[in-house]
């Protein structure tokens, strides 16, 4: 019997195999690999999002930020809160910073928190300032203060400080897990403005946070001991963007019911 290749392709059995070969290329993925295929790729960005593996650069690090919600149970924050505390760090005889600090932290804190203050009011929130000049208030009257005021959020406003001078970045720190909508939300909008760069969304015990009977957030809006970003501090439209991105998230957080 003869071999031929011609004979090969056109003989039944062939042109069958060759009819299979195409409908297993064409048929759709079975439903169960598919999801099986999801759920470990879901898992790999979860695992991608924890600690300072947030920060992580390129495609997958920031999908896995916006995917992905935190590993603890998250409470809704206080739904249609009505009030937003806002805290101004340091004040008086305690400037903020340390030494080596090229800018004021307090009074910087403070104008940024003024100009917050000022786009929440004209929103028609109700504010609350912990001090709105130099003055000192203790840790325990901030937290105080927050704390009796009903049906509200608290917001407190920082510069940072390293003995590094390299160092740079927006930190945003909170405590309880009902702040996160908030923080998540603040953190992303800083990040948007492009002014500086991702020094990651923290849950930390700082005390004004910790302590808080209504949800708290930090903002570490760039450090003040790197030149670059002591510059851009002290100009006032850096300070207004910040204030602005911190605004909308409360915004944002008010329309969703804090989801
Ligand atoms: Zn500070």
């Amino acid at each position: 019997m003869s071999l031929s290749l011609s004979s090969i392709l056109r003989h039944p059995w062939f042109r069958c195999f060759c009819l299979l070969l195409v409908l297993g290329l064409a048929l759709p993925e079975p439903v169960e690999a598919a999801r099986k295929r999801s759920s470990s790729s879901s898992r790999k960005y979860t695992k991608s999002k924890g600690g300072k593996g947030k920060g992580k650069k390129g495609k997958r690090g920031r999908r896995a930020r916006r995917d992905v919600g935190p590993k603890f149970a998250v409470p809704p924050i206080q739904r249609g809160f009505s009030t937003v505390v806002i805290d101004a760090g340091h004040g008086g005889h305690d400037n903020g910073g340390i030494r080596q600090n090229l800018a004021s932290e307090k009074e910087l804190a403070l104008d940024t928190a003024i100009r917050l203050q000022k786009i929440l009011s004209r929103a028609g929130l109700r504010t609350v300032m912990t001090r709105s000049d130099d003055t000192f208030i203790p840790l325990g009257t901030r937290v105080a203060i927050a704390n009796s005021t009903p049906n509200s959020v608290f917001i407190s406003i920082h510069y940072n400080a390293s003995f590094n001078p390299d160092a740079r970045g927006f930190e945003t720190y909170f405590s309880h897990p009902s702040a996160y909508p908030l923080a998540a939300r603040i953190h992303r909008n800083l990040l948007a403005t492009r002014l500086s760069e991702d020094r990651f969304l923290r849950r930390r015990g700082f005390y004004v946070v910790r302590n808080l009977k209504v949800s708290g957030v930090l903002c570490e809006l760039g450090f003040l001991t790197n030149a670059d970003e002591a510059r851009n501090a002290l100009n006032r439209s850096f300070r207004q963007k910040c204030a602005e991105a911190i605004a909308e998230a409360v915004f944002e957080v008010r329309r969703s019911g804090g989801e």
